[in-house]
């Protein structure tokens, strides 16, 4: 199990809340659990979680945490008993993960003198950089995500909804050897693609239309992320300038890449080259995100994060420009940063393509 530098975080013990954390340092992937580390080395990790996860909790810690199981009262209340039974006094937990009800929990069963002490993406932080087997992971699920995006290609045609269009492609994904989508599946036809988080609806493609389709894999746990744009028939010329603008920005983005970099100067590149286009209040979101366990994870490629970039971070590339009245483009990659730039991860083409 990986190790939290406790000195740091002056606690006696950290209590994981957020599932995603569980799962990272303990392999355990069910739907109930809280993970105790505790700064003594002779003090094994405890994972709480309830009967329905006997048999699969000691699976997938392997032996490396107790299994402590929880019958009839919330984990938090167990959790509470081992803490006051092992008089710990400054119990870490996560602010940004545990639910104001388990924090409440905790409090009215822990001893007077126990004091829970908030902590702020400790466990987040340790996995912006990925190991070897998630990197192949994340490789796995990209490619996934990429073979799908080609069969269900053929979905898009003249009168096709964005439901059924969507439906297809998440079909694929798991055809494919995704468990499921990693978030819900972005279908925008025409005009709508100006919505950067447009919901499939019933809306149904036209001639001359342009399809935004922003689509991602979750296989063995790890999250892939690839936004396209399409056309049904010829796109017209301010279509076709908007998408070569971004594009460009996309290009640019990637090119600032490397290990060294900070996230802000990324999301910079690309904010330059929309701007020397007139395209800069037409880009209303950041630049890209990290990605792993979940679709969106530390670091976020916008105007203020100063994280530095390192090797092993796996992160998304995702400029776009959307103009009511006319519709939206984005491009979005997965990429690997390296020492001395990154790895496309996503194989998919970024040519024009005219359905
Ligand atoms: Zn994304
Ligand atoms: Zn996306």
């Amino acid at each position: 199990m990986i190790d939290l530098n406790f000195k740091d975080l002056e606690v006696d013990c950290m209590l994981i809340s957020g599932l995603p954390n569980v799962r990272y340092l303990s392999g355990f992937t069910g739907s109930n659990g809280l993970l105790l580390l505790s700064d003594d080395t002779h003090d094994a990790p405890i994972l709480f979680t309830d009967s329905r996860y006997q048999i699969q909790a000691a699976q997938e810690t392997k032996g490396e945490a107790k299994v402590h199981l929880v019958r009839s009262c919330p984990l938090s209340h167990a959790a509470a008993k081992v803490l006051a039974k092992k008089r710990y006094r400054k119990i870490g937990f996560e602010k940004g993960r545990m639910t104001y009800q388990q924090y409440l929990e905790l409090k009215e069963k822990l001893p007077l003198n126990a004091e829970l002490v908030p902590t702020g993406g400790v466990v987040d932080k340790l996995r912006m950089v990925k190991t070897p087997a998630e990197i192949d992971r994340i490789r796995r699920s990209v490619l996934t995500n990429s073979k799908a995006f080609e069969s269900a290609k053929k979905a898009f045609k003249h009168g096709v909804t964005e439901n059924q269009a969507a439906a297809q492609i998440d079909f694929q994904m798991r055809r494919y050897g995704a468990e499921r989508t990693a978030f819900e599946t972005i279908v925008a036809f025409g005009n709508r693609s100006a919505l950067p988080h447009a919901r499939p609806t019933a809306n149904r493609l036209a001639k001359d239309e342009l399809v935004l389709i922003d689509m991602g894999a979750c296989q063995d746990g790890y999250a892939s992320d690839m936004t396209r744009v399409l056309f049904l028939e010829k796109p017209t010329p301010k279509i076709a300038s908007l998408y070569r603008a971004v594009l460009e920005a996309q290009l640019a983005a990637i090119d600032a890449v490397r290990e060294g970099v900070k996230a802000h100067q990324v999301d910079q590149a690309a904010r330059k080259v929309l701007a020397g286009h007139g395209l800069d209040k037409h880009f209303v979101h950041s630049t890209g995100h990290g990605l792993g366990l979940e679709i969106h994870e530390a670091p976020r490629l916008g105007k203020k994060d100063k994280t530095r970039l390192e090797r092993g971070m796996v992160i998304t590339i995702e400029p776009g420009a959307y103009i009511e009245g006319l519709g939206g483009v984005r491009i979005e990659d997965t990429i690997l940063v390296t020492k001395n730039g990154c790895e496309v991860l996503t194989p998919t083409s970024k040519e024009l393509t005219s359905l």
